[in-house]
């Protein structure tokens, strides 16, 4: 119960590492908000994680979208204890490409930014005003190994999360130096097997060959699972990294 009495709000939640994350918080005794833009999917996550869950509907990219949900966590609990901003896209799937430096859609560039992005300084911006309530309180930002390194076939996806790596550290200098009882840190995944992958990945197999190239490329020579980036994340969030901030 390394999160008991704690209310946790993470974004992006109705499948892969958001729903890991609201999944193993839930079991360590938090009260989860699950919100996404995926309204059946997240209603079934929250269904299955049972009494302790809620699912909230939220556009991370939407400030209106933000303004609402703050008022309802104000209501309904008092306070924010964590946040997750885990909600992110790649644009692949959803917007015209291509992603690369020389013939990038500008349109699909914000598009990109507007959830990775603004998603993510919306998302600090009204938890902050929450967490002021909290003993203590943590802010937990899904960036990417992407933030740290080029992708030439991803440049929106890649600035964006080095944008969230940076804003990271800017919340947590600000709390810190307005003695607020907030910490912010970001994660920064490897390849983890969710959907975000399927446009890349194909069918049959190609899928498999595919998978396996990956995996080639990786140190550990296999891709991660939505859960190993919730322990990550449940350490951030709980009070056991209490002096871990702007990391
Ligand atoms: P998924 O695509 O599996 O899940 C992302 C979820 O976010 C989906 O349910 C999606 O809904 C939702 N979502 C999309 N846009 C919005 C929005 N505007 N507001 C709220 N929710 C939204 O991705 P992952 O679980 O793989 O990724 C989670 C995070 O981890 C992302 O930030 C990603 O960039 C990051 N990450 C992932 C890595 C990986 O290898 N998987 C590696 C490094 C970082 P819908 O399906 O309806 O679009």
């Amino acid at each position: 119960m390394r999160l008991a009495n704690k209310i946790a709000l993470v974004t992006g939640a109705a499948r892969g590492i958001g729903q890991a994350i609201a999944e193993e918080f839930a079991r360590q005794g938090a009260t989860v908000i699950v919100t996404d833009v995926d309204e059946k999917a997240g209603q079934q996550v929250a269904r299955d994680i049972g009494d302790s869950a809620h699912f909230w509907a939220l556009d991370v990219g939407l400030e209106s979208a933000w303004a609402a949900i703050s008022d309802r966590v104000r209501d309904d609990f008092g306070r924010l204890d964590i946040l997750v901003n885990n909600a992110g896209i790649t644009g692949f799937m959803s917007h015209p490409g291509p992603f690369d430096p020389e013939h990038f859609n500008l349109d699909s560039w914000h598009a990109v930014h507007r959830v990775n992005l603004d998603g993510v300084a919306l998302g600090c911006k009204y938890a902050i005003g929450l967490m002021k309530q909290s003993p203590a309180a943590s802010i937990v930002n899904i960036s990417s190994r992407s933030g740290m390194v080029g992708i030439p076939a991803a440049a929106a996806y890649a600035s964006s999360k080095a944008a969230v790596r940076n804003h990271t550290k800017s919340v947590a200098l600000y709390c810190a130096e307005k003695g607020y009882p907030i910490r912010c840190n970001s994660i920064h995944p490897g390849a983890i097997l969710t959907p975000i992958w399927e446009a890349m990945l194909g069918e049959g197999e190609a899928r498999q060959q595919a998978i396996a190239a990956i995996a080639a490329d990786i140190p550990l020579q296999h891709m991660g699972t939505p859960q190993d980036v919730a322990f990550a994340a449940l350490y951030l969030a709980s009070d056991e990294s209490n002096y871990v901030t702007g990391t």
